[in-house]
């Protein structure tokens, strides 16, 4: 065990981690096996992985169907390019698979490796359609305060949490951000992209994109009406709405995806995460018949635009089986239900708790925000650590969860794998109550001292 903490230290730059932490402490967990909704570490700890890790394992750790899927296809054609209109089965049966289950006239995919370059994809597909429909000036994207898109150089200018383009000072331009939903409702995000839309010029915009819900935002739901009203203003100005579905696609919120909730259909929808519930990497970018059209009549060169992995076949099997797994076993409703399940938990630990602000669930993605004042919805002073503090007190009842305390705020974010059981709700409920409780105490006990 100390041996690999030392050598984690040594050769390991971790993503989206404190280095300083990893030099002083070392790696926080080494996780050596996975088993549905339970993660197991060197030491033989067992943790609920209440995030499905990184919002993807949609379908449990340990399912042996998806390694059996990846064996046989690598056994048979583990890689083959889908350069030079070079095709494969796996591949084909997957584009018509995301078709079938993607909402309206979002039929055709383009494959890639994760979020950021679904992300990526879908802007430089977008440019590329305006290009061939005679108006390439429009090349500017407009994204939203508090989304998160990856890391990639589009993807990380669209990101509207600034932390993401300091780091190295490197964004493109064309990416504008306009007023998130969450805090400000409706009327006023609205506005605020019109206001975008009319002072970069209207004839420049190429696309808006959103995420259905802002998950790294910190669980954002925005208002019922607001993706309505984001489709009304898209085709008044005739601007192409990408739905970022990374974190909310393949049944994530109680719906095959996100924006099903209310029955708005994108002209692309970028996807990732739980195709593959993470056992490979693997996502893509969905686009509507229009779009596909105008890409098969006006296009005459090669698109110059393609992964070595676009497709990958072991990745696409092990999609394939995912999907199927997940229709199955209804997990879709299951999250749903389950949903319903954690948020009437967070209402009971609100009313019996003192620091417990806004809590929400649409299926398993939830947030509970904690609050020196939850009638006022007052935060916490940030050199408190609040929710930081209760993630490590999760941490030592066994579970693990993720913090979000960008601009001050302190929110617990929840995305258990979909396969998770009401009494697996209520334990998760009964760890959070305790260390919550746990926090709440320390925090009495540090103002009256
Ligand atoms: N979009 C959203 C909404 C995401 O949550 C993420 C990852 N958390 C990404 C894009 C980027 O995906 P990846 O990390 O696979 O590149």
């Amino acid at each position: 065990m100390k041996q690999l903490i030392d050598l984690d230290k040594k050769h390991f730059i971790h993503p989206t981690s404190s280095i300083k932490q990893q030099q002083e402490q070392g790696a926080k967990s080494i996780i050596k096996e996975g088993d549905g909704i339970y993660l197991k570490d060197f030491n033989g700890k067992t943790f609920i992985d209440a995030m499905s890790s990184l919002w993807n394992v949609n379908i449990g750790h340990g399912r042996k169907e998806l390694a059996e899927a990846a064996k046989q296809q690598m056994e048979t054609l583990a890689f083959s390019s889908a350069f030079s209109t070079f095709s494969h089965e796996p591949a084909i049966q997957l584009a018509e698979k995301i078709a079938a289950i993607s909402p309206g006239n979002l039929n055709a995919v383009f494959f890639t490796s994760g979020g950021s370059e679904s992300n990526d994809s879908a802007f430089k597909l977008v440019r590329h359609f305006w290009k061939l429909k005679g108006e390439p000036q429009r090349n500017k994207i407009i994204a939203l305060k508090k989304g998160y898109h990856g890391v990639a150089s589009a993807s990380t200018s669209a990101t509207g949490i600034p932390e993401f383009w300091e780091m190295a000072d490197l964004t493109v331009p064309g990416f504008i951000h306009a007023e998130s939903p969450y805090e400000q409702g409706t009327e006023k995000s609205i506005r605020s992209i019109r206001e975008k839309i009319e002072s970069e010029g209207r004839e420049n915009i190429a696309a808006f994109i959103a995420e259905p819900v802002q998950g790294a935002g910190g669980v954002l739901i925005p208002p019922d009406d607001y993706f309505k009203e984001v489709r009304q203003l898209c085709d008044e100005y005739g601007i192409l709405f990408i739905a970022d579905e990374v974190i909310t696609g393949f049944g994530r919120t109680g719906k095959m995806f996100g924006l099903e909730h209310c029955g708005v259909v994108p002209d692309m929808m970028t996807f990732a995460k739980g195709v593959t519930s993470g056992y490979i990497p693997f996502g893509g970018v969905v686009v509507s018949d229009p779009i596909h059209n105008v890409l098969k009549e006006k296009s005459t060169g090669t698109l110059f635009h393609g992964f070595t992995y676009s497709g990958h076949p072991t990745a696409a099997a092990v999609a394939l089986k995912n999907i199927e797994i997940i229709e199955q076993e209804g997990l879709v409703a299951n999250s749903q239900a389950m949903g319903d399940e954690l948020l009437k938990g967070f209402k009971q630990m609100k009313q019996q708790l003192d620091i417990v602000g806004d809590v929400r669930t649409t299926g398993l993605l939830g947030a509970m925000e904690l609050v020196e004042d939850p009638e006022t919805n007052k935060r916490f002073s940030a050199d408190l650590k609040v929710a930081p503090e209760v993630i490590e007190a999760l941490h030592e009842r066994g579970v693990i969860c993720r913090a979000v305390t960008y601009e001050g705020t302190d929110i617990i974010c929840f995305a258990p794998p979909l396969i998770i059981n009401k009494t697996q709700i209520q334990t998760l409920l009964e760890k959070l109550h305790d260390a919550v409780l746990a926090v709440q105490k320390q925090l009495g006990d540090r103002v009256s001292q």
